[in-house]
């Protein structure tokens, strides 16, 4: 089959590979007919996310039709149409049992990889390297689904691709992240970074009681998609975010502020540079400007949601503003299972049409040029998917 191959940094390519097999009882095989590229690929591409072997297939955010199941799966059958969430998880350790499902004890074969790095592993994830389990992804033609019985949910007819696949990943992101602000009526919620979680993130935080949004980023195109949910914009390169901020909520300063960055952020000055050099020399993962600046701006007893990705250690954490104005953080890989069905229902309502933020629709072979045009958002790219077979 074809697949979308890491070969190193800034090296995609579309290789022939093997087809995928069943392997345990409780897998299943799909055949897959959208696939997108995620921010958090970019992090792969960019070369950041450590335990990366050449050769192996990226994707997580993918559904399709299954071709196979194993000999345990009883809830699907060939031709069922899915959705597959990004996280793998088993369904009955402690973590599933508590709806913590990014956080499987089962899933991940490396976790001895993880443990070094986080002390205990969080889940195997696909094609988000070997830390990360080392399964194989979902832009590719085929794809294994591993615990087949608990992860994937099936589709109702009637309904496209484009409006479910982003189950998969960003639309549960963007809301967890809404829901980790655990938003009270009448608050303010700024959310910094305008790309595809970004965008699940504002609406969210509308859906969830948000009596404004603030939407902060420099690209037109991003922020127009921010306006046209109902946020008030800030473009950083023309407004010093903090101030602008504050005077935008009476100097008490966003009730809730969500990081949707997370370990690239740009930015300007002293300290964006600091980590600018530090991670290009890989003394620090992360560059935490977006971090930084939303503890500073959080109102006095505030919450800080972190959707964005963060891999190791990061510099410079203003840990003195974050104690002394009594700031509450959250952040996690999404428990995507827990919000499949309710999120499924908010589209069927017609409450969201996630295909909103799609700007590119791509054949598989196009993946390295999908790549670049996303990470350097050419061609006002904001979400591109891939199809495996063109023409389904
Ligand atoms: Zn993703
Ligand atoms: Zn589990």
């Amino acid at each position: 089959m074809k697949a979308v191959c890491w070969h190193g940094t800034e090296d995609v390519r579309v290789d022939t590979v093997p087809d995928p097999k069943i392997l345990n009882p409780r897998d299943a095989i799909i055949k897959v007919t959208s696939t997108a590229i995620c921010g958090s690929d970019l992090h792969l591409y960019d070369g950041y996310i450590p335990t990366m072997k050449s050769g192996d297939i990226l994707g997580h955010e993918f559904m399709g039709e299954v071709v196979e199941t194993g000999s345990a799966i009883t809830n699907l059958q060939k031709g069922d149409r899915v959705v597959v969430p990004f996280t793998i998880s088993c369904g009955s350790c402690f973590f599933c049992n508590r709806d913590l499902w990014s956080l499987c004890d089962n899933s991940n074969p490396n976790s001895w990889m993880a443990e070094k790095f986080y002390g205990h592993s969080p889940a195997g994830l696909y094609g988000y390297s070997h830390m990360l389990g080392g399964y194989a992804g979902g832009q590719a033609e085929y794809a294994r689904i591993p615990f087949a019985d608990v992860g994937p949910i099936k589709i109702p007819d009637g309904m496209s691709d484009e409006q479910v696949l982003f189950l998969t990943d960003i639309f549960p992101t963007g809301y967890m992240a809404a829901e980790n602000c655990d938003i009270q009526p009448g608050e303010v919620v700024a959310v910094w970074g305008c790309g595809p979680v970004g965008q699940f993130a504002i609406r969210s935080a509308f859906m969830l009681g948000a009596e404004r949004v603030i939407a902060i980023d420099r690209f037109s195109e991003r922020l127009d998609l921010a306006k046209a949910a109902g946020a008030a914009v800030l473009n950083y390169e023309e407004v010093d975010v903090g101030s602008a901020l504050k005077e935008m909520t009476g100097g008490m300063g966003p009730d809730c502020c969500i990081d949707a960055v997370g370990m690239e952020a740009h930015g300007h000055g002293a300290m964006a540079l600091y980590d600018t050099v530090k991670q290009a020399v890989r003394l620090e993962t992360g560059r935490p400007i977006v971090l930084r600046e939303a503890i500073v701006a959080c109102r006095k007893g505030g919450k800080v949601s972190v959707p964005g990705v963060y891999g190791g250690f990061i510099d410079k954490m203003p840990m003195g503003a974050f104690v002394n104005k009594g700031l509450t953080m959250k952040s996690g890989q999404t428990h995507v299972q827990r919000y499949l069905r309710p999120l499924l229902e908010r589209i069927q309502r017609g409450e969201i049409d996630p295909s909103f933020v799609i700007t590119h629709t791509l054949p598989l072979e196009d993946a390295p040029r999908a790549y670049k045009i996303f990470r350097d958002k050419e061609e006002n790219c904001i979400k591109v998917v891939l199809k495996p077979f063109a023409s389904v």
